[in-house]
C-alpha cells in the first residue's frame, strides 16, 4: 500500500478470487468454470467482431439486447448488461445501500458481497445460515436494507425454491432484493418470471458458468425499468463501454446457440450426480447441490488438508477458512474424466491418511 492511498480504502482487503496458477497444468476444479469450450458459434461471433475493434463498442449493446430480450422474454428496458456479474452486483451496492440502508446477506455466501461493502464503504449485515447450511426464509421477512441472496447460493449449492424467494421479495416492497443466479442454470429455480410483478426486485444472471464465457466478462441483470434506469446512471458515470464488442458478439452467439448449452448443461447436471454418489460412498456428507460445483466434507479430514493433497496430485479445489467450513471442500463439477481423476485423487489422500 502506498502512502497515498485514500483514507477510505483503510482496511478494505480485496476478494481473492480463485488460483490461476501458471506453473504447471492441473484439473481445475477451484473456480466453477465450465470445463467445455463456448459455442463455436459464439467463438465464430467474437473473431467476426474483432474487425470492428478501432470503433467504441456500444454501451447498450443493442443487437445483444434484442436476442436476450427474445431468449428471456424480458423486454429491452428491463436488462443492463455488465463486464461479468460482479460488476452489476457492484452497481447495487453503489446504486441501492448506503448509511442508512445496509447490505444484508447471508454470513456463509459469495465473498465478494463484503467486499463491495467494504469499497463503497456501506454497513453490511451478515444472517446465520442454519445449522443445515440453508437460508432460513423468516430471517429475511422483516429485515432492513437491501438484501443480497445467491440463488443457489454459494458455496454450498443449495439453493431456495421460487416461492421462498418471492416471500421474501414481496415481504417489503420498500427494499430492494438482489437475487444472483450465476448458477440457477444447473437446477434453481428462476425468479425472472417476478419481474413484471415486483418493482423492487433486481435478478443477475452471468454467462460465465452455464455459457462458458468466464473469460469474455459477461453480465447481466433484469429489473423493473426504474430500477435499470439506476443502475445505467452508474455505468455511464463509470464507463459507458463496460461490455467490449467482442464479448457482446460472443454473448449473441451463446444465446443463439442453445442446444450446446443445454447438451453443456445437461452433462454438467449428469457429472454433479456421479461425483455426489462416489464421494458419499467413501463416507463423505455432500450438500443436495443445484450448481456446478459440490460442497463436501468428511469427519476428521481438514478442508485445508484435502485442498493441499489434492494439489499435491495436480487437482486444484477450494476450501474456506472460516469456522463453520473448515471441514468443508467446493469442488466444481468438471467433465468425466476430471471427475475419475478428482476421486481417484481424494481416494489416495485417504489411503495416505490410514
Ligand atoms: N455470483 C456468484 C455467486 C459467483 O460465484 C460468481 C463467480 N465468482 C459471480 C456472481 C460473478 O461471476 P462473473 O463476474 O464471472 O459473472
Amino acid at each position: 500500500m502506498s502512502k497515498f492511498i485514500s483514507k477510505k480504502l483503510n482496511g478494505l482487503s480485496a476478494y481473492v478470487p480463485g488460483e490461476q496458477p501458471q506453473d504447471k497444468t492441473y484439473v481445475k476444479l477451484n473456480t466453477n468454470e465450465c470445463p467445455f469450450p463456448p459455442s463455436p458459434y459464439a467463438q465464430r461471433m467474437a473473431r467476426q467482431a474483432a474487425g470492428g475493434l478501432n470503433l467504441y463498442c456500444d454501451p447498450e449493446c443493442t443487437v445483444l439486447a434484442s436476442v436476450a430480450a427474445e431468449y428471456f422474454g424480458v423486454k429491452k428496458q428491463n436488462m443492463i448488461f455488465t463486464n461479468g456479474s460482479d460488476e452489476v452486483l457492484n452497481f447495487a451496492f453503489i446504486a441501492f445501500c448506503d448509511k442508512d440502508t445496509p447490505a444484508v446477506f447471508p454470513d456463509v455466501t459469495y465473498g465478494f458481497y463484503p467486499v463491495f461493502a467494504r469499497l463503497n464503504g456501506v454497513p453490511y449485515k451478515e444472517i446465520p445460515l442454519t445449522d443445515a447450511l440453508e437460508v432460513s426464509v423468516k430471517d429475511y421477512l422483516a429485515v432492513k436494507g437491501t438484501v443480497f441472496l445467491a440463488n443457489p447460493n454459494a458455496p454450498t449449492g443449495v439453493a431456495l425454491p421460487l416461492s421462498a424467494v418471492e416471500e421474501i421479495v414481496k415481504a417489503d416492497p420498500t427494499r430492494v432484493v438482489v437475487v444472483d443466479e450465476a448458477y440457477v442454470d444447473f437446477g434453481g429455480e428462476s425468479a425472472l418470471a417476478l419481474i413484471p410483478k415486483y418493482d423492487n426486485l433486481l435478478v443477475t444472471r452471468t454467462f460465465s458458468k452455464s455459457r462458458s464465457l468466464a473469460g469474455g466478462r459477461l453480465g447481466v441483470g433484469f429489473a423493473s425499468e426504474a430500477i435499470i434506469e439506476d443502475l445505467k446512471r452508474i455505468q455511464y458515470s463509470t464507463n459507458p463501454y463496460n461490455v467490449n464488442s467482442m464479448t457482446a458478439a460472443a454473448g449473441v452467439g451463446a444465446l443463439l446457440d442453445d442446444e450446446y448449452f443445454k447438451k453443456n448443461v445437461g452433462t454438467i447436471v449428469e457429472n454433479r450426480r456421479r461425483l455426489t454418489a462416489e464421494l458419499k460412498s467413501i463416507g463423505f456428507d455432500v450438500l443436495p447441490s443445484s450448481a456446478n460445483f459440490i460442497f463436501a466434507a468428511k469427519a476428521g479430514v481438514s478442508g485445508e488438508a484435502l485442498y493441499l493433497s489434492l494439489k499435491q496430485k495436480g487437482v486444484l479445489v477450494r476450501y474456506f477458512d472460516k469456522p463453520r467450513l473448515k471441514n468443508y471442500v467446493r469442488i466444481t463439477v468438471g467433465t468425466a474424466e476430471e471427475i475419475d481423476t478428482l476421486v481417484a485423487a481424494v481416494k489416495a489422500t485417504l489411503e495416505e491418511k490410514l
